[in-house]
């Protein structure tokens, strides 16, 4: 894997909504921490929330991860889609559709990236509370890049729907 040579922070967002979601993400975790080049730094409480998109469809669970890492984005991509793929990821084509896990760079450093297979800060994490609300538990005073504090994105975006679970609840 490519690797840079000075260590980025990274964040990851991780959801999953099928097959026992909350031993996909804590799953998904450790396996996070075993990345070449890289480690796991913080991660936040798992949560659940409301779906986005299709609504016929369980509710999620989500969590956000720091690494500290040498892959460069792209690197951490494929390394984040292969994880994928060992949870029995399926792409059913259906937007925002049921999964066993996704995993979603959010932020890489202080960088704005947009190819045609990755754009970062991610797209939509600005509106996420699934995103918002676990980021403040790890990185309270984050500045992100292109859209600012995200204490004042915390202020735009209401927690409703979301709820933190305790360290025992394996719902
Ligand atoms: P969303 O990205 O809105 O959360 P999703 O996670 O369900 O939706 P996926 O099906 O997981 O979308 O990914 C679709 C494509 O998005 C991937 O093949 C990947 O190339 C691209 N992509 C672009 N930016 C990112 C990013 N920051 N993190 C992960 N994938 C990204
Ligand atoms: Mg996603
Ligand atoms: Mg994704």
């Amino acid at each position: 894997m490519a690797a840079e040579s000075k260590p980025v922070l990274a964040w990851v967002g991780l959801g999953s909504n099928l097959e026992q979601p909350c031993e996909q993400v804590r799953g998904a975790l450790h396996e996070l921490a075993t990345l070449p080049d890289t480690r796991l730094t913080a991660a936040s409480s798992l949560y659940r929330s409301a779906p986005m998109g299709p609504q016929d469809q369980p509710t999620y669970i989500n969590a956000v991860a720091r690494l500290e890492t040498r892959l460069t984005a792209e690197a951490l991509l494929d390394a984040l889609q292969a994880i994928e793929a060992t949870h029995g990821r399926v792409r059913t084509g259906v937007h925002w559709g049921p999964r066993t896990l996704d995993l979603d760079i959010l932020l890489y450093g202080g960088e704005q990236l947009s190819s045609p297979r990755l754009t970062v800060p991610h797209p939509g994490m600005a509106e996420r509370s699934f995103v918002l609300y676990p980021l403040e538990e790890i990185d309270p005073d984050l500045d992100i890049p292109g859209l600012g504090l995200l204490r004042e994105l915390l202020a735009g975006c209401s927690p409703e729907g979301l709820e933190r679970l305790e360290e025992d609840d394996s719902k």
